[in-house]
């Protein structure tokens, strides 16, 4: 398992404030695995990202992620950790407007580990003719497909992807999931957190958050259905 969380535990704030954005959370993503995590706003779902990017750190328990114990890493093991491991793709993209798609890419790669070259990876995903192109020149799509080269162009095992396609239209959307499946069929973990029900279907295995509890684990009901066969 490249993704291992064991009873995580998130509480943002001390005392009566307190919120327990997480609890007792087992989670198991295998390599080249597309896991969806399904749940309502506020159940957990970015903090359960961020805890496994090392961008934030859990309340208790144990979070491993390609070979490292992240609750017991340094600063400087979990520095390297983000080079070399994790990549985000974000509901609204985060790109850099004043960086063409090309620089955007750049600019993602230039701490990584073993990058790809931006190029390539553009091409990749369909933007061969685009890449001097500033983000106000492209579609939302194209603008996601920018910032899924610039996660892929890190060439880390693990992609999280925080509602990918919450900010396209369905045609859209159903491009950019089937552009993420692709990823785990090369070999990457793929994690899609998202409130749409609907794109579970096309998971490996869907784990459903309720007010931070993982309620149910496993493949979706009536079976993995393919991407062409979504829809919302
Ligand atoms: P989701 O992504 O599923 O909408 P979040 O992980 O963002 O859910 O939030 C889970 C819960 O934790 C929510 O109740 C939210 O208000 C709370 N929360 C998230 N981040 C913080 C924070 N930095 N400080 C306090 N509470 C937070
Ligand atoms: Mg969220």
């Amino acid at each position: 398992m490249i993704v291992e969380l064991k009873d995580v535990t998130k509480r943002y704030g001390t005392g009566p404030v307190s919120v327990t954005a997480l609890a007792d959370v087992e989670l198991f993503v295998a390599p080249s695995e597309f896991v969806v995590v399904l749940g309502p706003s506020g159940s957990g779902k970015t903090t359960l990202l961020n805890i496994i990017g090392a961008l934030d750190t859990a309340s208790e328990g144990t979070v491993r992620v390609n070979g490292i114990d992240i609750s017991l890493a340094s600063r400087r093991e979990l520095f390297e950790f983000r080079r070399t491991s994790v990549s985000f793709v974000f509901q609204s993209f985060n790109l850099f407007p004043a960086l063409t798609a090309q620089e955007n890419v750049q600019f993602g790669v230039d701490a990584a580990g073993s990058p790809l070259h931006p190029d390539d990876v553009l091409r990749s995903v369909g933007l061969a003719d685009k890449l001097d192109r500033f983000p106000h020149e492209l579609s939302g799509g194209e603008q996601q497909r920018v910032a899924i080269a610039r996660a892929l162009a890190t060439n880390n095992p693990v992609l999280l992807c925080d509602e990918p396609t919450g900010e396209l239209d369905f045609q859209t959307g159903i491009q950019i999931l089937d552009l993420l499946q692709k990823q785990a069929t090369d070999g990457r973990a793929v994690l899609v957190v998202t409130h749409n029900r609907e794109i579970s279907r096309m998971a490996d295995r869907v784990v459903e958050l309720s007010s931070g509890h993982v309620v149910s684990d496993g493949p979706p009901r009536g079976g993995k259905a393919d991407v062409a066969e979504l829809h919302w």
